[in-house]
């Protein structure tokens, strides 16, 4: 397993979250292996973690004043054993194919469990939304899809949203799919409602992060209600996993933005989470607005390089992480523990540096990670892809209801696979070896390929 890690780091020494997401995984097969020396034999790990196919090219676009940007565009088409490459794109300053790879290695793994029939991708750019026009956002969608198009498909690689990328980017990606392409197909999903959406996609990762929470609870015969819970980002995971909190009768304390949290004791209510929908989803304002709006509230800047996020640091029972990679490390793994929170449900990919993760399992807390907590996301995709598929829509009713399955049957699919191998309770093991397990034997019935 060191020879992998080795072969990975010497290979591309500066992709740190692809080594720390590969890391992860080797870590929970190694006894999976052990027992079936025929993976060993066919190569599996090596083939794992080598993409499919990376597709890196040149995004040329013009801004509202007439100065011309270039930005990156990336697809990684990581893994299509079990099916079309699927996974979301990601437009941030911050992508880079180090981020990228670490997300679509993820996605692998995460998409298998889904029980669907979806393989691993994602994609994106370094483009930065934040404080563009709808003019400058639509022309760089276009020039994206001006090359991603003729390497995606509804039957080869189905592209969706991630940070950043939302039913407005969706849109003005489909647009231009279409144009080209001369096709209406589930190309891209996440899309809206009246062009081929499916209800409860916006909805699906943060209303699957609490279900599984709810399943995790549900195993020491406790449940959601009255339970303090801190949630990170005000983005579409946070809002609809507070949604969904506040419905199963819960208190959410906090949100966040990168430049910084907002700690309300008294809880955000219904009608203060639609102002933050309004106010992220509409006017794209900043979450300091919130304590303006609800002097009850205490807002306050965060510093990237602090040695601990205090948003972490509030006494509670459950964390919902919805923000993005990294941003539990060890200090706020201890700060949560020492605050009585026994509950981790991450909406977010990788959102807890390892030495938390290790803190997390130690403790024996309910600890979801990425994989299986926010796969409700990517399972409404696989649901919209087949609802495009047959021209057809389900009710709202029809999809959470799947949704809520394809949770449970996760969670049940990770403490299995965990207990097998002598780690009960351990859902990081759990989850990784069950979707390995799927990945890895659709790869041997279909050869070197
Ligand atoms: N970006 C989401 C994820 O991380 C959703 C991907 C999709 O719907 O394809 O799973």
């Amino acid at each position: 397993m060191s020879d992998i890690m080795q072969i990975v780091k010497d290979k591309d020494p500066q992709e740190r979250e692809f080594h720390q997401a590969v890391s992860e995984v080797m870590e929970s097969i190694k006894p999976v292996l052990d027992q079936n020396p025929v993976y060993r034999k066919a190569n599996i790990p090596a083939r794992l973690v080598e993409p499919e196919r990376v597709i890196l090219f040149r995004v040329p676009w013009m801004d509202d004043g007439g100065d011309v940007h270039v930005n990156r565009g990336f697809r990684i088409e990581m893994n299509s054993a079990i099916g079309p490459y699927k996974g979301g794109l990601r437009f941030h300053p911050s992508v880079n194919l180090g981020i990228l790879k670490f997300l679509a290695f993820e996605q692998v793994f995460k998409n298998a469990l889904t029980t669907l029939p979806m393989g691993g991708g994602k994609g994106g750019s370094d483009f930065d939304p934040k404080g563009k026009s709808d003019a400058e956002v639509m022309r760089f969608c276009q020039a994206f899809m001006c090359e991603l198009f003729r390497h995606i498909g509804p039957d080869t690689d189905v592209p969706a949203g991630d940070i950043g990328v939302g039913a407005r980017e969706i849109g003005y990606l489909f647009g231009m799919y279409k144009k080209l392409r001369n096709e209406f197909t589930g190309v891209l999903t996440g899309k809206s409602l009246n062009w081929g959406g499916s209800l409860i996609r916006p909805e699906a990762t943060g209303y699957g992060s609490v279900y599984f929470a709810a399943e995790m609870l549900a195993t020491r015969t406790d449940s959601l209600e009255d339970k303090i819970c801190l949630v990170s980002g005000s983005g579409n995971v946070a809002q609809y996993t507070t949604e969904k909190l506040l419905e199963l009768g819960a208190k959410v304390v906090t949100l966040s933005d990168s430049s910084g949290y907002i700690f309300d004791e008294s809880g955000i209510t219904r009608e203060k989470l639609d102002y933050v929908m309004m106010l992220k989803n509409v006017r794209r304002g900043r979450i300091k607005e919130y304590a303006d709006k609800y002097p009850e509230a205490v807002y306050s800047d965060l510093d990237a390089a602090a040695e601990f996020n205090p948003l972490w640091n509030h006494k509670a029972d459950c964390a919902f992480p919805s923000a993005t990679q990294n941003e539990i490390n060890g200090k706020d793994a201890q700060n949560l523990i020492d605050n009585g929170v026994f509950v981790v449900s991450e909406g977010a990919n990788m959102p807890t540096v390892p030495e938390g993760v290790d803190l997390f399992l130690d403790k024996k807390i309910l600890y979801g990670p990425g994989k299986a907590a926010n796969a409700g996301g990517v399972s409404v995709s696989g649901l919209e892809m087949s609802q495009n598929s047959m021209r057809y829509a389900w009710s709202r009713e029809e999809v959470d209801a799947k949704l809520k399955s394809i949770m449970n049957s996760i969670h049940s699919t990770c403490l299995e696979a965990a207990e097998q191998y002598d780690t009960p309770g351990n859902y990081v093991n759990g989850a990784n070896i069950a979707g390995f397990v799927k990945v890895v034997d659709a790869m041997m019935d279909q050869g070197l390929v």
